[in-house]
């Protein structure tokens, strides 16, 4: 078990340099940063087992991840982002690549494979689309993504600067971010191409970010679209060894790390932030107050009423909306992923719809056809799978819904939300087992068990209130936003995880190296590029 349960913690008058509210990979990753620099550290989670979106559950006999399928950038040598994972685990986290062919979309009978290597990728997309005009568009379109993973440092700037000083050069660090950040994808898209079936392949990979072209900032998709450039990877051991790795460093720095430990409110005296108080009515005392729960949820749930009220911290909020939530299906298979040949890749899998606009604006309800589906199987990706359960494999698959179709069934208990509810989890479980057979037909009558997640298991274990996959909606606006950074207005109290950078296992971690800088009051992702070789 990794970390420790509050209720076993005899620890808790001590002083804190640091506590971190939630132990996702924003709150980990700050955790062991700061622990790193010598301060004392408490994390506390609120759920039964410590990881936010990297935690997996096990039933049955298999294990399953809820909020990690693929990575990248972690398993090439040399660059910041693997190196951040190499400090912030000691070393102990190591990453197995997936196959070179890492997504697959299939739009209908068609299948396009997302190959590693920018220069692998363009070819395979110009092969897809032979038309000399079509090759100008592709190239365009490599061309925007290189101009805009060249522009991230002033808007990374700009978050961990004294906020005076934010104040006075912020919009100029932000302004070349916003010129691509203000565009939605869709935009950008037709602005380099009429043809739907290349926008609807380039942007293929928007469950990424849980939004439709149409509305999400075409920076979140560039971002994205870079970071998978070079293929990616999944952690040696399933999602759950990234806590187990991380945990230990924290502790080893004099901190701890505790499970069922959820926190009411912070604790603010004058505007000074001075502890948190636990759901219990412990006090817990603490220099830094650190939140990984998300914005909305901290301005709204973990500041107390006057204090938000007093820096108009809901005004800020209606700049922002929750993204959306999703059915995630989880199922298991009595055979390896070997003798199945089963692959480490994802597939995107849409009917023959490659405008998704209308595919997604025809999704009104569960009835509907699905727009898009992710399906992957992940103990092929992982090399440890068939040490630790050997003969064993398991599949995910995950639809994106907005949170209000489940909405009548808030307030009801885990297990206990009644025959319709239940029966409505079989159809969506029968209507998922297709998708998968689509692209893993042996699979067929092989999956002896499953499960299936709403936006209210997310709700009820991740206290994503809107059951949210992705923390706030990546839309134009959100980028427009200067107070989504490591500082808030009440001192003491600064912000970590995905909000303060974009949804995704590796901005989460920037928003955790963001929150460490602001606090260390140093440039914490250039000495870990420096240091380590
Ligand atoms: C289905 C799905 C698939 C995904 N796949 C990928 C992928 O393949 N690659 C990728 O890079 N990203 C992926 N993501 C996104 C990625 O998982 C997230 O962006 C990232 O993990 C968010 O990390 P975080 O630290 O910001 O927040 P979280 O992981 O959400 O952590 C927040 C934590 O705070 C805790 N908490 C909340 N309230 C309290 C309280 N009051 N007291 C104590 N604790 C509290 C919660 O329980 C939670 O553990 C996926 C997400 C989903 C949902």
């Amino acid at each position: 078990m990794t970390g420790q349960s509050y209720r076993s913690c005899k620890r808790l008058d001590e002083h804190f340099d640091a506590i971190v509210i939630g132990s996702g990979m924003g709150g980990l990753s700050v955790a062991s940063l700061l622990s790193k620099a010598g301060k004392k550290v408490l994390v506390l989670e609120k759920h039964y087992i410590v990881g936010g979106y990297t935690h997996v559950f096990a039933r049955d006999g298999y294990e399953w991840d809820v909020g990690l399928h693929y990575v990248g950038q972690v398993h090439i040598d040399g660059t910041p982002l693997q190196k951040v994972f190499r400090h912030i685990s000691n070393d102990n986290l190591k990453w197995a690549p997936l196959d070179d062919v890492y997504d697959r979309a299939v739009f209908g009978k068609k299948v396009f494979e997302f190959v590693r290597g920018k220069e692998n990728l363009r070819a395979k997309f110009k092969g897809y689309f032979p038309a000399q005009k079509d090759h100008e568009a592709i190239d365009a379109y490599f061309g925007l993504l290189d101009e805009v993973s060249n522009l991230g440092v002033g808007y990374y700037a700009e978050k961990v600067i004294p906020p005076f000083l934010a104040d006075i050069f912020g919009p100029m660090l932000r302004r070349k971010v916003l010129t691509y950040s203000n565009r939605t994808t869709l935009d950008a898209l037709r602005s380099l191409t009429d043809n739907q079936e290349l926008i609807g392949v380039l942007t293929m990979q928007y469950g990424d970010y849980g939004m439709l072209p149409s509305k999400s900032s075409f920076y979140m998709h560039a971002l994205l679209a870079n970071h998978y450039m070079d293929g990616a990877a999944y952690p040696v051991g399933g999602a759950g060894n990234m806590a187990a790795t991380i945990v230990p460093v924290i502790e080893e720095g004099g901190g701890a790390v505790l499970f069922n430990a959820g926190v009411k409110q912070i604790v603010v005296q004058g505007n000074r932030a001075v502890g948190v108080e636990m759901e219990d009515g412990t006090i817990i005392h603490a220099d830094h107050i650190i939140s990984d729960t998300g914005v909305i949820d901290t301005f709204s749930n973990l500041l107390p009423a006057e204090v938000a009220k007093k820096h108009d911290l809901q005004e800020k909020l209606k700049h922002l909306t929750p993204s959306q939530a999703h059915i995630g299906f989880y199922g298991g298979i009595n055979e390896s992923p070997e003798s199945l040949g089963l692959p480490r890749c994802n597939y995107w899998i849409f009917d023959n719809e490659y405008d998704h606009e209308l595919s997604g604006g025809n999704f009104k309800s569960l009835k509907d056809n699905i727009p898009v589906a992710y399906v992957s199987f992940p103990a092929a990706k992982d090399p440890q799978s068939q040490v630790k359960r050997p003969g064993r494999s398991t599949v995910e698959a995950v639809i994106i819904v907005p949170y209000d179709w489940f909405s009548k069934w808030q307030g009801t208990q885990w297990q206990k939300r009644g025959e319709e509810y239940e029966q409505l989890k079989k159809e969506l479980a029968d209507r998922l087992m297709e998708k998968i057979y689509r692209v893993a037909p042996q699979l067929k009558g092989k999956i002896d068990t499953f499960e299936v997640s709403t936006p209210l298991s997310t709700a009820n274990f991740m206290s994503h209130a809107k059951g949210e996959m992705y923390g706030v909606a990546h839309d134009p606006e959100r980028f427009r936003q200067p107070f989504l950074k490591p500082y808030t207005p009440v001192k003491n109290v600064f912000l970590t995880g995905q909000d303060v950078m974009i949804a995704s296992i590796s901005g989460a971690l920037m928003g955790g190296i963001l929150c460490a800088s602001a606090i260390l009051k140093k440039d914490v992702l250039g000495q870990i590029n420096k240091t380590l070789k």
